[in-house]
């Protein structure tokens, strides 16, 4: 048995992490499931959205697989998600945006992995605000040593880029890559403009692509890279991205393959990893077994790749596509009308999928 922390979130968490843990089971992964609560429903219990006993489990496990955790708005609490990422050091963002035949989407036949920079760039949280004194002094100290001048009423966020933190998350692309039988990987910067972040992104990105000459290795500026890949995306196979390039890619490219229905995710670092989909808790159909646990069941997928259930993770993602392919038991997102009475249910919905993988 291998233990695995369900963490089962809030709003729609419970319903789809019920769902996804039944498919998991149904594959025969042999997974020992330790429950960890985390979200806004704990915190009225434990007065805290995270409490510690669900870190620790994390922590001892290594593996998670998360469902969505709506983030408290005006409790004083940071968002649980980068908590997590930041505590347990999750510096890559791994999210595949795959076409699957059944979902609605401009395009066919995309099979994109993007690799993430989780912990750096102008994500850093190191923000300076307008008109406080340590912005001002920061402000003095850059117009004495810069012949560019920023106007006293700027707001200040840094953007580092580090040789250690660029170097491991492009080895980390580069492993995938080759681990997962994948023939490419594209660094994106936007090395032209600055030069000291992205620049430097850009040579430890070359240097590291000499370690693998079985990998084609090139590089795309950003702002290109966008119409690259709404013209021809089947020419992409894994893209290695600072943080928010990467993020606002990674949405880009969930839009080319039909949307958050079916776009799943994994934070990784050297200590851990959690599994989640990129969408949120969507409160307004919290308890109503309405929406699609693909995202979160695609998830599990990777998951199961990443503790080396390769034969269960097959099983269950081909499950998952021939579900969608035929289109009958299938949520209400993935009709072609929203309001189509024969959609069904989350959990009916992973009844089918379990019935695809027992036949
Ligand atoms: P959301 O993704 O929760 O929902 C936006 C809309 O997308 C929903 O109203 C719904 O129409 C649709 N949707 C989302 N998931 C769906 C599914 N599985 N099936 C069908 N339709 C689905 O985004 P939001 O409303 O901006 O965020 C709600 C909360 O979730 C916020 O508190 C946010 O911070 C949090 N959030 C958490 C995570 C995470 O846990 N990783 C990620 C994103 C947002």
């Amino acid at each position: 048995m291998t233990n695995v922390t369900l963490i089962t979130g809030d709003g729609i968490g419970p319903e789809i992490a019920e769902a996804t843990r039944r498919c998991i089971d149904a594959t025969g992964a042999a997974i020992n499931w330790e429950i960890a609560e985390a979200g806004v429903d704990v915190m009225a219990k434990k007065g805290t959205p995270l409490p510690q006993e669900t870190i620790d489990s994390v922590r001892k496990n290594g593996v998670a697989l998360k469902s969505p955790i709506t983030t408290p708005v005006g409790t004083g609490f940071r968002s649980i998600n980068v908590f997590l990422r930041q505590e347990l050091e999750l510096y890559a963002c791994l999210r595949p945006c795959k076409s699957y035949k059944g979902v609605r989407s401009r395009y066919s036949d995309i099979d994109l992995v993007l690799v993430r920079e989780n912990t750096e760039d102008l994500y850093a949280g190191i923000e300076f605000e307008k008109g406080k004194d340590d912005c001002l002094e920061l402000i003095n100290w850059l117009n004495k040593h810069n012949k560019r001048q920023i106007k006293n009423d700027a707001g200040i966020s840094i953007k580092p880029i580090s040789v250690t933190a660029t170097e491991k998350i492009v080895r980390f692309a580069f492993d995938y890559a080759r681990k997962n039988g994948r023939k490419k990987v594209t660094s994106v910067h936007k090395a032209n403009i600055m030069k000291f972040t992205d620049g430097l992104w850009l040579d430890i990105s070359r240097q590291v692509a000499k370690d693998y000459s079985d990998i084609e290795f090139e590089d795309r500026i950003v702002d290109n890279m966008c119409m690259q890949l709404v013209q021809k995306p089947e020419l992409y196979d894994v893209l290695v991205l600072p943080n928010l390039y990467g993020d606002i890619l990674s949405d880009l490219c969930a839009g080319l393959v039909g949307g958050l229905g079916v776009a799943p995710g994994a934070n990784i670092g050297d200590k851990g990893a959690i599994f989640e989909a990129t969408h949120g808790s969507a409160p307004k159909y919290a308890g109503q077994n309405k929406v699609n646990p693909c995202a979160v069941i695609l998830s599990g997928v990777l998951m199961l790749r990443h503790i080396g259930k390769t034969e269960e993770a097959e099983l269950l993602e081909k499950a998952v596509a021939a579900v969608i392919a035929e289109g009958k038991d299938v949520t209400y997102d993935m009709k072609d009308d929203r309001n189509d009475p024969t959609a069904v249910g989350t959990s009916q919905m992973a009844d089918a999928i379990i019935r695809k993988i027992e036949n």
